[in-house]
């Protein structure tokens, strides 16, 4: 009770770790998992040393191990949902090296069913029978976005801020989804757009920032009070480091955009974790387009100060007036249980430890 009060201290961000399980063609390989706690403890190896020398403690809100399930996990995720239909603005992330199952927390496998939904179906699911269910005295506008942030060279030049709720992605439109079977419809159209072949979609996906936002607008029938919530759930761009001896050209400049997006999101989440007056969003595309919903009381302020210069975040603010312009944020830390990854999963939980 006390954590969860000191977590809403600092700006109602959570940090959950999951790990994924072995594949089938990945039995005989050694876990750098030594322990998952109580309390979102997580002890790993470094199995090139000796005994407990290897050994670092890591602490999150919550761990979920490799026999976590789908279910599991959104079960802790279904509040922050919820609350979107009360006028949070909510950011899902989900952070790690390709291959370490960000897009299975946040979709599901290739060709899902519903056992394994991850959560973008099943907060829309939760999203629409919520909606239905308070019909009678609120009712709400659902409408879903879906956008491919790519940080490769030749899109990033066409980024603008055209759109009118301040979001800055290209060739992202906007549908009116009345139910769950719309969203399944648009987002395999979203998915088999991008799916062109296994690899070259693992290519593409490793590379862009896949975020699907859903902006809900609700009216309560009694009162005419507006209110208004953002959710966006963002499958990152993998964080892996890249070897500067193997890529070069356009190749390595696009690996250093996506470094660079991920560092600054860091940043933000840092700066908003130490209620820092000044958020760095500018300093990259995505955290600009993620503003609205990273942003906490200090985000207020930060637009109010910028509002002569940035008009678009100005009508954002207006608009999430009514709803006090509260944010929630988590992100899922995604790890490859393989011990022999272990200096990239190091670095990815020191990424973590920032914003936790
Ligand atoms: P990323 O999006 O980070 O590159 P993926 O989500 O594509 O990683 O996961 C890599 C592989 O591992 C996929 O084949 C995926 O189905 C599988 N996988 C990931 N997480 C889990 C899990 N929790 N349970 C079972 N399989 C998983
Ligand atoms: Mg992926």
């Amino acid at each position: 009770k006390l954590f969860n009060e000191i977590q809403d201290l600092r700006g109602n961000i959570r940090v959950y770790c999951r790990i994924r399980p072995f594949l089938p063609g990945e039995k005989e390989k050694k876990t750098l998992v030594e322990r998952i706690g109580e309390n979102g403890e997580l002890v790993v190896a470094d199995r090139s040393k000796p005994g407990k020398e290897g050994h670092r403690l890591f602490k999150f809100n919550e761990v979920y191990g490799s026999d976590a399930s789908q279910g599991e996990v959104y079960a802790d995720t279904q509040p922050l949902i919820r609350s979107v239909l009360d006028g949070y603005n909510v950011c899902i992330f989900a952070y790690g090296q390709t291959g370490s199952g960000k897009t299975y927390t946040m979709t599901g496998p290739n060709g899902s069913t519903k056992e394994n939904w991850g959560i973008n179906y099943r907060a829309l699911n939760d999203l629409f029978d919520i909606s239905q269910r308070r019909k009678s005295s609120i009712t709400y506008e659902i409408r879903v976005q879906m956008s491919f942030v790519c940080l490769d060279l030749h899109t990033l030049g066409i980024m603008t801020h055209s759109q009118p709720n301040g979001l800055a992605v290209p060739d992202a439109s906007m549908h009116p989804v009345e139910a769950t079977s719309d969203v399944i419809r648009l987002m395999g159209i979203g998915f088999k757009n991008r799916a062109v072949g296994a690899t070259a979609l693992n290519e593409r996906s490793s590379r862009s920032h896949s975020v699907v936002t859903v902006h809900v607008r609700g009216k309560d029938l009694k009162t005419g009070s507006a209110l208004i919530g953002n959710l966006h759930l963002v499958d990152l761009a993998g964080s892996e480091r890249v070897d500067r001896s193997e890529v070069t050209g356009d190749r390595l400049k696009e690996a250093q955009h996506i470094n660079k997006s991920l560092s600054s999101l860091g940043d933000v989440i840092f700066a908003l974790a130490q209620k820092s007056p000044h958020v760095p969003y500018r300093n990259s595309k995505l955290t600009q387009v993620l503003q609205s919903s990273l942003g906490t009381s200090s985000l207020v302020s930060f637009v109010v100060v910028r509002s002569f210069v940035r008009y678009v975040a100005m009508l954002e603010f207006l608009r999430c007036f009514p709803t006090g312009g509260q944010a929630k944020t988590l992100m899922f830390v995604q790890l490859n249980p393989d011990a022999s990854s272990f200096s990239e999963s190091l670095s990815t939980l020191k990424f973590a430890e920032r914003v936790a």
